[in-house]
């Protein structure tokens, strides 16, 4: 096995002395190049190679995740970078070079597929360019072939700090002093790549102390945290969301990160603790902040409860910056456009919006596309942020069982809640992003 390289790979090398990953030409120019040297070294040898490649030019183009796919006679293989996957190489296959088996053994599998279908996850740690990137590996069998999906996690990509997931000055003060309760649960809400864990991880980040016992259940555990105990759910053994949690509350919590909420024993769990004591952090899945509290009436959670226990939720998603290198100035939509988009909203919430597009003094930007970002037009992103605080108003209602609509309202005009088309559009009207992605991102909660 050793032939293959191990799962630690490269994980005792000192930061800083491996030399930049030096990318040049595309991912397809290297591919060609290897399949070129093929007969002059082992098969093996440039599965090595390639699957280096692949990595190195996953780290420079910011990708999140890695494709890679039998697609007939070809290899395929797409990055997904700024929430959008790209080609990256379609060629014909190369029998000779064993890529999917050199990535399956440092995922840790067989190098072979298994013969019936099995769920296959495993993970690897890689050094390049003097930084750490952590790898997750998925595999899945389709008709054409294996499909591997490799999760890139790059830390230094990973940006933990709260002050860089995006929040504004107001939320992030509000933020910072919410997560010093002494005990309440903060709810985060989003889809799947909205960013969540990392808020999360930023959250605890940024309470820790050696004061303090934190404690994370996790599914599965994204990041390994310094100083942070952390522990991976497991139904397999029977280490479920609700069992590990009456573990922690057994191991002297002051804090905790529940990673999703899905079922009434997690959520009355989590909630009573929050009022005994404790702060606990986590996700849940809804369209946005206010409907979390509808989301918890439906999994059987006594209204008293959420009520006493809730200091707030925010929702969440991130959105492309704008490329600085080649985005353009752009004037606000005239009125009857901005009329048109918010024809279908709740009217006081509809005002709101178009009061935001058009108040004089924005700078808003429109993509164009140049060689820097690969004619998208973007670069990197940004989260975009729905912060709901609890308030005397909105507690009556979660007691009145009010519906969400109600509690959206309420939060807007009482607890100054800005939607995430409005955090959105605040950050279009600083040039940091365009209205059309604000759109697009915000389409479906509209
Ligand atoms: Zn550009």
């Amino acid at each position: 096995m050793a032939f293959w390289g191990n799962k630690q790979e490269g994980e005792s090398a000192q930061p800083g002395q491996q030399a930049p990953t030096q990318v040049t030409g595309t991912l397809e120019d290297g591919y060609n190049d290897i399949v070129k040297s093929k007969g002059r070294a082992p098969g093996i040898d440039l599965a090595i190679k390639l699957s280096d490649l692949i990595l190195e030019h996953a780290v420079h183009e910011r990708a999140s995740d890695v494709h890679i796919e039998s697609q007939g006679a070809n290899l395929r293989v797409r990055f997904r970078v700024d929430g959008i996957l790209q080609d990256m190489l379609n060629s014909p296959k190369n029998a000779d070079i064993p890529l999917t088996q050199r990535i399956r053994v440092l995922a840790g599998f067989d190098p072979e597929p298994p013969t019936s279908f099995r769920n296959e996850e495993g993970r690897f740690q890689k050094m390049l360019s003097g930084r750490a990137i952590q790898v997750r590996v998925s595999s899945f069998p389709t008709v054409n072939g294996e499909k591997l999906v490799l999760r890139v996690l790059d830390r230094q990509q990973l940006g933990l700090d709260i002050d860089q997931v995006g929040l504004d000055q107001d939320a992030l003060t509000i933020i910072k002093k919410l997560i010093r309760n002494p005990y309440g649960i903060f709810f985060i809400t989003g889809s799947t790549g909205s960013g969540k864990t990392t808020s999360l991880y930023a959250m605890l980040k940024n309470i820790n102390t050696p004061m303090i016992n934190i404690i994370t259940l996790e599914d599965p555990v994204e990041y390994r945290l310094e100083g942070i105990n952390q522990a991976q759910i497991s139904a397999k053994t029977g280490f479920t969301w609700s069992e590990g949690l009456r573990t922690i509350l057994r191991q002297d919590p002051d804090v905790i990160m529940v990673g999703e909420i899905r079922d009434y024993d997690t959520a009355e769990i989590s909630l009573r603790s929050a009022l005994t004591g404790h702060l606990l952090f986590t996700t849940i899945h809804t369209i946005n902040a206010p409907s979390i509290i509808e989301r918890l009436f439906e999994m059987g959670v006594p209204p008293f409860l959420i009520g006493s226990s809730m200091l707030g939720a925010m929702s969440q998603r991130l959105v492309r910056k704008v490329c600085p290198k080649c985005c353009q100035g752009a004037a606000a939509p005239s009125e009857p456009v901005v009329n048109e988009f918010i024809k279908n909203m709740d009217p006081e919430e509809g005002k709101v919006v178009k009061d935001l597009i058009l108040a004089p003094g924005a700078n808003y930007k429109v993509e164009k596309g140049c060689p820097e970002c690969r004619s998208t037009g973007y670069m990197g992103r940004t989260g975009i942020f729905e912060l709901m605080l609890m308030n005397e108003e909105i507690r009556k209602h979660i007691l009145d069982h009010a519906p969400t609509d109600v509690i959206k309202r309420t939060a807007i005009k009482s607890g100054k809640m800005r939607t995430l088309l409005m955090d959105g559009i605040m950050k279009a009207r600083t040039g940091v992003t365009t209205l059309s992605e604000i759109i697009r991102v915000t389409a479906t909660m509209v």
